[in-house]
C-alpha cells in the first residue's frame, strides 16, 4: 500500500490531491498547523491529519516516520504574490527555508530506511515573472519579480541540488490553476465571486487592479493530477504544468459576466491602485511539451470553462 504525505493539505491543491490520491488507493497522511482551521471537504475524507509545527525539525521527522510515506508532496507555503510583498521574510521562511529542512530530513528518512522516498515540489511560474520568453518551458532561465517567485526560485533549485545528490526530487513549475475553492485574494476568485454577486443584486461593483496582465489559468483538480503522475515517474526532473493558452485579467472579467448574461461589464468594473503590484509579471504562459510526453499530462478544461465552473458554484453558493 502506498502511503503519501501532503504539507499543505488544507489548502486548495492539497485537498484535491487528497481526493485524488485517497480514490486510486494511497493512504494519505497531511500537515497541519497547530490551530489551523480543517476546511470543510478535507475534514469529510479519510485522511491521517498531524498537528506539525512547521518551524519543529523533530515533529517533522516524526511525522514524515509516522507516516511511513513513500511520496511527500510539499504543498505547503505562502501561496499569495500579493501577500509576500506585505511578509517578504516570512515568505522566504515558509517557501524556501523549510524547503531545504524538509529535503534533508527526506533525505535522512531514505537513508535510515534504506527505501526511496520521491518528493515533489509545488514549484510555480513566478519564478519566470521577469522573462521575455514566451511560452516558458523548463529551460528558461529563472528571473523572480516578487519575494514569492524569489523564495519559489529558491526552492527550485534546492530541489535540482537534492536530485543530484541522489533523491527523486521534481519540481512541478505550477502555473495558475483555479477552482471554486481559490480564496478571493487571488483575482479569479475575487472576479467571480463578485460577478455572482452582482447579478443577485448583493454588490454593485467590481474594483480591480492591473487588467492587462496576462496568465494562464487551468484547472486545478487537473494540476493535482500531474503532481501524481511526476512522483510515480520512472525519473525525476522539472516539468511545466500550464495549458499554453494566456488571457488578460479583463478577458476573465468579461467571460465572467458573460456567463451571467451581462454584456455591458464596464459599468460595474473600475481600478484603483491599491491593487497594483510594485512589480507584476505582464504575461506568463507554459509549455507543457515535457509533462505531455514524459508524464502523459494533458489539461481538458480549458479558460472559458474554468471561469464558468466557478461562477456557477458561487451563484450556487449565493
Ligand atoms: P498570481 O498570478 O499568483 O499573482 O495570482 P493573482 O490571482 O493574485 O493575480 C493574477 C494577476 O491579476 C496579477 O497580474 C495581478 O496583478 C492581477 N490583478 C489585477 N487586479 C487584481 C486584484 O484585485 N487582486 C489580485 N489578487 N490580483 C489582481
Amino acid at each position: 500500500m502506498t502511503s503519501a504525505l501532503i504539507t499543505g493539505i488544507t489548502g486548495q491543491d492539497g485537498g484535491y490531491l487528497a481526493e485524488h490520491l485517497l480514490a486510486d488507493g494511497t493512504t494519505v497522511h497531511g500537515l497541519v498547523r497547530p490551530g489551523e482551521q480543517v476546511p470543510e471537504p478535507l475534514a469529510a475524507l479519510d485522511v491521517a491529519l498531524h498537528v506539525v509545527d512547521l518551524a519543529d525539525d523533530d515533529a517533522l521527522r516524526g511525522a514524515l516516520r509516522d507516516s511511513g510515506a513513500h511520496e511527500v508532496y510539499n504543498l505547503a507555503g505562502i501561496s499569495s504574490v500579493a501577500l509576500s510583498w506585505q511578509e517578504p521574510a516570512l515568505t522566504a521562511e515558509v517557501n524556501g527555508t523549510l524547503v531545504a529542512r524538509l529535503l534533508q530530513l527526506v533525505w535522512e528518512e531514505q537513508e535510515r530506511t534504506g527505501s526511496a522516498l520521491r518528493f515533489v515540489q509545488a514549484s510555480s511560474a513566478e519564478i519566470f515573472a521577469g522573462t521575455t520568453t514566451s511560452p516558458q518551458d523548463e529551460s528558461t532561465p529563472l528571473s523572480p519579480r516578487s519575494p514569492y517567485g524569489a523564495s519559489k526560485a529558491f526552492a527550485h533549485h534546492l530541489v535540482q541540488v537534492f536530485r543530484e545528490r541522489g533523491l527523486h526530487a521534481s519540481n512541478a513549475i505550477l502555473y495558475n490553476h483555479e477552482s471554486p475553492r481559490r480564496p478571493t485574494a487571488f483575482v479569479t476568485r475575487k472576479i467571480t465571486s463578485t460577478v455572482a454577486a452582482i447579478s443577485e443584486g448583493r454588490a454593485d461593483a467590481l474594483v480591480l487592479g492591473n487588467l492587462d496582465a496576462r496568465r494562464d489559468w487551468g484547472w486545478a483538480p487537473e494540476y493535482v493530477d500531474a503532481l501524481v503522475r511526476m512522483a510515480r515517474a520512472a525519473a525525476p526532473d522539472d516539468f511545466v504544468v500550464a495549458t499554453g493558452q494566456s488571457h488578460t485579467v479583463e478577458d476573465f472579467v468579461a467571460a465572467a459576466f458573460a456567463r451571467v448574461g451581462i454584456e455591458d461589464w464596464q459599468r460595474y468594473v473600475s481600478t484603483d491602485p491599491a491593487f497594483v503590484r510594485p512589480v507584476d509579471a505582464v504575461e506568463l504562459v507554459g509549455d507543457a511539451t515535457r509533462a505531455r510526453q514524459v508524464l502523459g499530462w494533458a489539461p481538458q478544461v480549458q479558460f472559458t470553462e474554468v471561469v464558468g465552473r466557478m461562477v456557477d458554484a458561487d451563484l450556487a453558493a449565493g
